[in-house]
């Protein structure tokens, strides 16, 4: 596969709402989007540092995956997303081949229209990792 960079990282907040006075009035960062993904349960906030995104994600239940991480693991980083330029489908496909274990088994829409799937953190040496294609 080909990756060009980091698209975004994804952190796990337990409010928006709370979690953007420091991005916005600290950092200095300026949030462009707000967008709930409704089948992972979450809304999510867009900032831009250079090419790269922060993307900040609350739970919408409590059976949201965020949610789940929050209780567990507390606010923080919850994933890492590279932009993959030869297609999502074929670095799924190149993964699997090296004995990667998947979460998603096929591409499906992310936040912002993206083309998104999941690999397994364990996996991965421990880090959730977004695959994701505009
Ligand atoms: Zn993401």
């Amino acid at each position: 596969m080909k990756i060009s960079h980091i698209e975004h990282l994804g952190i796990a907040v337990k409010s928006i709402e709370e979690a953007l006075p420091y991005y916005e009035n600290v950092l200095g960062l300026k949030c462009y989007n707000i967008e709930v993904v409704e089948d992972q349960k979450v809304k999510t906030a867009f900032l831009k540092v250079g090419q790269t995104k922060i993307e900040l994600l609350e739970a919408t239940s409590p059976e949201s995956t965020i949610a789940k991480f929050i209780e567990t693991k507390g606010q923080g980083v919850h994933h890492i997303a590279y932009a993959i330029e030869d297609g999502v489908a074929n670095a799924l496909a190149e993964c699997e081949e090296k004995g990667i274990r998947l979460i998603d088994k096929a591409p499906r829409k992310g936040a912002e229209g993206l083309s998104i799937a999941f690999l397994h953190p364990k996996s991965t040496e421990g880090v959730l990792t977004e695959l994701c294609e505009a």
